[in-house]
C-alpha cells in the first residue's frame, strides 16, 4: 500500500504514522526500515530483500519522522529512473524524446530556479505523464543555510514548481542528499516525503556514455530507484570535470549513535558534494560540462534493462506496487 495514498484521506502530513505500528515484513506493509550499507549500495547489482534488525523495528516509531525513500523492497524487476537538476531544454528534451520514444514515466527532481527559467519544459515534462517532484529552488546545500532560511527556500521552490505545473508537489530530493534532522521534520511538515535513491550512473562526470551505461545496469536492481540527471546547470557547486562527487565524501551520516541504524558513509553523492576541486576552481565559476548525449544514456538502460525484464513505473508508482524501503539518513551541519 502506498503510505502516501493512505493518509491522503486525513492529512497532507507524513508524519510519524506513516511507519508506526507496521510488521516490517515485505509484502505486509507500508515501508520497511533498511540499513544504510543495504540502501546504499549504489554500484551493486542485484541484492537479497533485507530483514528490518529488532533494533531498527523497536525504534522506528522515534526514527520515523526523519527516515527518507531508499528504493523499493521486492524481487520483482520493477526500477524508477529519476532526474534531477533541470529542466533544461538542452538536455532535458532529449532525455524526453527517449522516455517518449520507449513509453517510459520517470519522476523528475526540479528546481525552481530552472523552472522559471524554462517554463515550457517542466510542461511538457507534465504533458509526457511524468512525476514532478522538487530538489530545491537552487542547489544550495541546505545544511550550510540557517533552519529558517532553508526550509524557507523549500516552501518557495514548491510553491513556484505547483504553480507551472499545476500539479501537487509530494515528493522531495535535497541538494546532494544533505538534510538536518530539523530539517528532515520540518519538511515532512510541508506534506513533502524525502526520496533519495539506490542506485546511480555517476552522470555528473564527463565519462563515455557506455562506460555510464555499464555503471547503471550493474547497479540496476529490483525496487531500485535510479539516480540520474537531465541536466549539469543550476549546479552551483559543480565544479568542473572529474570524478566529484565521490559516494560519502561530503556526507557525515549522523545515524551512527541510532541503533542498528548503521554507520556507512552513503549518500551525499552529487555534482560537487566531495568538495573535489575541479577544472573551475571557485564553485559555478567556470562550467565544463559533461559532453556525453543523455538521451541516448537514458534510452540505453531502457533498452537493455528491458530486455532483462524490468519495467519502470516513477517513483509514486513503486510505491504502489511494493513496501517503500526508508533509511535514516542524515548531513550535519558544516561546523
Ligand atoms: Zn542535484
Amino acid at each position: 500500500m502506498n503510505p502516501l495514498a493512505r493518509r491522503s484521506h486525513s492529512s497532507d502530513r507524513p508524519g510519524p504514522s506513516g511507519l508506526a505500528g507496521r510488521s516490517g515484513r515485505p509484502g505486509r506493509s507500508g515501508s520497511v526500515l533498511v540499513r544504510q550499507r543495504y540502501a546504499c549500495a549504489y554500484e551493486e547489482g542485484p541484492r537479497p530483500i533485507p530483514p528490518t534488525p529488532p533494533a531498527l523495528r523497536l525504534a522506528r516509531p522515534v526514527l520515523a519522522p526523519a527516515t527518507v525513500r531508499a528504493c523499493a523492497i521486492t524481487q520483482e524487476p520493477v526500477l524508477a529512473l529519476t532526474y534531477d537538476d533541470g529542466p533544461d531544454p538542452a538536455t532535458t528534451i532529449p532525455v524526453l524524446d527517449a522516455l517518449a520514444r520507449r513509453h517510459v514515466r520517470a519522476t523528475f527532481f526540479v528546481l525552481a530556479e530552472q523552472v522559471l527559467a524554462h517554463p515550457g519544459v517542466l510542461r511538457r515534462i507534465v504533458t509526457d505523464g511524468h512525476e514532478v517532484a522538487l530538489h530545491g529552488f537552487d542547489h544550495t546545500r541546505l545544511t550550510t543555510l540557517p533552519f529558517a532560511q532553508a526550509i524557507g527556500s523549500i516552501r518557495r521552490a514548491r510553491d513556484i514548481v505547483e504553480e507551472v505545473a499545476q500539479h501537487r508537489v509530494r515528493l522531495f530530493r535535497p541538494a546532494y542528499g544533505a538534510q538536518t534532522p530539523q530539517l528532515a521534520v520540518a519538511t515532512r511538515a510541508l506534506g513533502l516525503d524525502v526520496v533519495l535513491w539506490s542506485a546511480w550512473a555517476r552522470d555528473w562526470t564527463d565519462e563515455p556514455t557506455q562506460v555510464l551505461l555499464d555503471r547503471a545496469i550493474g547497479a540496476a536492481h529490483p525496487g531500485g530507484i535510479m539516480l540520474l540527471h537531465d541536466a549539469s546547470v543550476g549546479v552551483s557547486g559543480y565544479r568542473g570535470r572529474g570524478a566529484v562527487g565521490e559516494p560519502g565524501a561530503g556526507a557525515l551520516p549522523g545515524a551512527g549513535a541510532l541503533p542498528g541504524a548503521g554507520v556507512e558513509p552513503g549518500a551525499g553523492g552529487e555534482p560537487g558534494a566531495g568538495g573535489a576541486t575541479g577544472v573551475g576552481g571557485e564553485p559555478g565559476a567556470s562550467r565544463v560540462l559533461p559532453t556525453f548525449d543523455r538521451g541516448a544514456l537514458t534510452g540505453g538502460l531502457i533498452d537493455e534493462l528491458r530486455s532483462r525484464g524490468y519495467r519502470f513505473p516513477t517513483v509514486s508508482g513503486l510505491a504502489q506496487l511494493a513496501p517503500v524501503g526508508r533509511m535514516v539518513w542524515f548531513e550535519r551541519a558544516p561546523a
